[in-house]
């Protein structure tokens, strides 16, 4: 675990937490944390077995979903 900053493409924050084999800001755990808990428990239970390995498709499948708040403001297109 040496990452410096937050895996999430975009984000520029200090590691709080692991997530998998990378590592994660603190504002990224949690969000990942509700994203687990909406999976239901069997999920929290799952993941708590997991080995970092194993958990890092899972944090992919995660990654995914965010969307990079900080992203330059480009002009919409119209259709
Ligand atoms: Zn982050």
């Amino acid at each position: 675990m040496h990452d410096l900053t937050c895996m999430i493409k975009g984000c520029q924050t200090r590691v709080y937490a692991p997530a998998g084999t990378h590592s994660i800001c603190r504002e990224h755990f949690l969000a990942y944390l509700i994203w687990r808990r909406r999976k239901g428990p069997q999920m929290f239970m799952k993941y708590a077995g997991m080995t970092m390995e194993e958990r890092d498709p899972l944090v992919a499948e995660w990654a995914s979903t965010i969307r990079v708040e900080e992203a330059p403001t480009a002009p919409a297109p119209k259709s």
